[in-house]
């Protein structure tokens, strides 16, 4: 029988990965010789900030030497079709500031490599620095570089037919402009697709059109089915959280420079400005649906629990054009996404590309997507989605071949390896997902988080464990003598290993904090993937100079809040009451919104808030009888329901005094909640919300 530690070390590549970390230090070992602390570097954007180490350049130079650079086809192809470069290389938003600030990438084309950057890396933001109009065919016109993804106008019978609007107002409205000067002929806007829920294919919809114009022209606003609700149950329960890992993901506390944010991968980064949503009128909800937009024959491929929950992939057969919405782009994508999200189904996501490469990729002569650049010639589009559907069916068989032979979720990242020709496949690199976390998913999406090790199971928080493993390893000093040695050694996450414990048991420790944030900055600088770099330069950062995101003011726009279903509203507000307080508290309101038809029993019984819809309790304490618009003015914190009430908009009848009680119970989310330990300044104030004010954050774009 093969035990599990038979297997791990009968794995290529892995027997060192596991192997027990060399020498012990012993008390009379040359600790005292222990080298000198890296000095800051010049020029660096933080004060604190290091040189990459000798370890760390050799790293990066391996890549160089093994990495398939002589293949450039995707500089070929990024290039192909350019109109107009953009000549504004900064996009003002509507609050006076700057939306997209195009100058602060110039440095990637400045040099040939960076010791701070990885060269695949550097590579992928030198083809996203790409910055202006492009012909995909002729027909087919494609702005890149305004925001994190694309805008694209197809030709219709009386108008242009836009997939993808990016993130916001101010950018897509500029994307317009600059269509219009070269090629849009005057001709208006005649449908629009939303390819999927992410928010950075919708939420610049208000650049381009208003809820009139879609009325009054009838414009086709199209999207896969599961659009609405999805486009905002994504973000609202977990959205405080969500939005804090975002700083983590994409490295928001970094200056964009060699040593800090260098590109987002999936595009340079996200605009800054105004989100908006006109919810669609015409929903795909057949898993394939061919009609015609505006004079223009399209095929509908719905893609559901791909790279969103809701995603569909369309043909235009006239042109032989393939749009793969963003289940295929430049690269290997997120199964889990940092920022936290339900795991995606990579099987799934496989199958659904396998279906497109045999419906439509056969006789394909153009693929183009919501990132990156089109792909063209039907033998290059075959290739690029046969890779892509074996990407993610390999993700998704090799994790599962090695965990059903014992291997956990905690060694999976060190035995998944992608198969060498993908490998030395541009386009299957990690500038999204990366092989590491994505393997952890796909054993998360199966088995969860538990590796059946029952000391695991339970385990004592980082705080609780901490105290003792820093008195068990001899306490900091020793800690700090030995961190140094494996940081000059290049052996970081052994370093970070141990500092971890020290930092968490005492926050206060100035030097293992600094110390820990020097390796992770080395950890950071050698990774390939965007997010992987990014958390741990913002890591450091924090170690640093402590947490000092300014607090986001709440972009929930009124789009939002207005296509919040009522009972995902209610949802969310159980989720903001303090269970603590409401124990003990008990009732049940009648919520009606006459305009709508809705009803809804609200109950608070067991600390628990709940609402079920469609029904009424015989019995209630109170019935609140408001239209679903006002409804909304409360939502976004415009007017409270107090005042609803004093002026009659809103009846009711019982007892008032619930309201009151249930309001007192509602907790305001900080988005800078502590991380790391003592980090936090202790003087931020939250801001307060209305107590039924809906506050979902900002919508995570991906
Ligand atoms: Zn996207």
């Amino acid at each position: 029988m093969t035990t599990r530690r038979d297997l791990l070390h009968s794995l290529p590549a892995t027997g060192a990965a596991f192997a027990v970390a060399g020498h012990l230090l012993l008390e009379d070992s040359p600790a005292a010789a222990q080298p000198a602390p890296a000095q800051p570097l010049a020029g660096h954007f933080h004060p604190l900030g290091k040189a990459p180490s000798r370890h760390t350049i050799a790293a990066l130079e391996e890549a160089r030497r093994t990495l398939p650079f002589t293949d450039t086809r995707d500089f070929e192809e990024n290039r192909r079709g350019l109109i107009a470069a953009m000549p504004d290389r900064q996009i003002a938003n509507d609050a006076g500031g700057i939306a997209w600030d195009m100058d602060r990438f110039n440095f990637l084309d400045q040099r040939e490599s960076f010791d701070s950057i990885h060269p695949s890396l550097h590579r992928i933001a030198r083809l996203n620095n790409n910055y202006g109009l492009y012909e995909v065919v002729p027909g087919i016109y494609q702005v890149r570089g305004f925001d994190l993804a694309n805008i694209t106008f197809v030709q219709g019978r009386t108008g242009w037919i836009v997939f993808d609007v990016m993130i916001t107002t101010e950018v897509a409205r500029a994307a317009w402009r600059l269509f219009q000067q070269h090629r849009g002929q005057g001709l208006p806007i005649s449908a629009v697709v939303y390819s999927h829920n992410h928010v950075d294919h919708w939420g610049g919809i208000r650049g381009l059109l208003t809820e009139e114009e879609v009325r009054a022209r009838n414009v086709a606003v199209i999207a896969p089915a599961g659009f609405m609700r999805n486009a905002i149950e994504e973000n609202v329960y977990a959205g405080n959280a969500m939005n804090r890992r975002l700083a983590y993901q994409y490295g928001q506390l970094l200056t964009v420079s060699p040593h800090g944010f260098v590109s987002q991968g999936l595009g340079q980064g996200v605009s800054n400005g105004v989100v908006g949503l006109i919810g669609p009128n015409r929903i795909v909800e057949r898993d394939i649906e061919a009609f015609e937009v505006d004079g223009v024959p399209m095929v509908f491929q719905n893609t559901p629990n791909t790279e969103a929950p809701s995603e569909m992939n369309t043909y235009i057969p006239g042109l032989k054009a393939l749009w793969m919405a963003e289940n295929v782009t430049a690269t290997l994508h997120n199964i889990y996404t940092l920022r936290g999200a339900p795991v995606r189904d990579a099987l799934r996501w496989s199958k659904y590309i396998g279906e497109a490469l045999y419906r439509f990729g056969t006789e394909a002569e153009v693929m183009f997507a919501s990132h990156h650049w089109p792909r063209w010639g039907n033998q290059r589009v075959q290739e690029v989605l046969r890779a892509q559907r074996d990407l993610y069916a390999n993700m998704n068989n090799q994790v599962l071949h090695y965990a059903n032979q014992g291997v956990t979720i905690n060694q999976m990242h060190k035995v998944y390896r992608m198969p060498e020709q993908l490998q030395q496949t541009w386009y299957a690199r990690g500038y999204h997902g990366s092989p590491e976390h994505n393997a952890r998913a796909v054993v998360q999406r199966f088995l969860g988080f538990w590796d059946c090790n029952p000391a695991t199971l339970i385990p004592l928080t980082p705080e609780e464990a901490a105290p003792l493993y820093v008195e068990m390893m001899g306490g900091p000093e020793r800690i700090i003598a030995r961190a140094r040695t494996l940081h000059e050694e290049g052996r970081y996450q052994h370093a970070s290993e141990i500092l971890n414990r020290l930092v968490f048991a005492e926050p206060g420790n100035r030097p293992a904090r600094e110390l820990l944030a020097d390796v992770w900055e080395q950890i950071g600088y050698q990774q390939e993937n965007p997010g992987l770099r990014n958390s741990f330069l913002n890591g450091a950062y924090e170690l640093r100079s402590g947490l000092s995101l300014a607090e986001g003011t709440s972009s929930t726009t009124p789009d939002v809040i207005r296509a919040m279903p009522t009972e995902l509203f209610l949802n969310f507000l159980a989720i903001r009451m303090d269970p603590r307080r409401a124990e003990g508290m008990r009732f049940t309101i009648n919520l009606v919104t006459p305009d709508n038809g809705e009803r809804f029993i609200v109950e608070l019984a067991n600390g628990t808030l709940t609402n079920i819809q469609g029904f009424q309790a015989a019995r209630a304490d109170l019935t609140l009888t408001i239209n679903r618009a006002n409804l909304e003015q409360v939502m976004a914190g415009q007017k409270t329901l107090e005042a609803q009430i004093a002026d009659g908009t809103a009846r009711v009848e019982g007892d008032v005094t619930v309201l009151t009680q249930l309001a007192s119970l509602m907790v305001d989310f900080d988005p800078r909640f502590e991380v790391l330990p003592g980090t936090r300044p202790a003087d931020q104030q939250v801001a307060r919300a209305e107590a039924y004010q809906a506050v979902p954050r900002a919508m995570v774009p991906e």
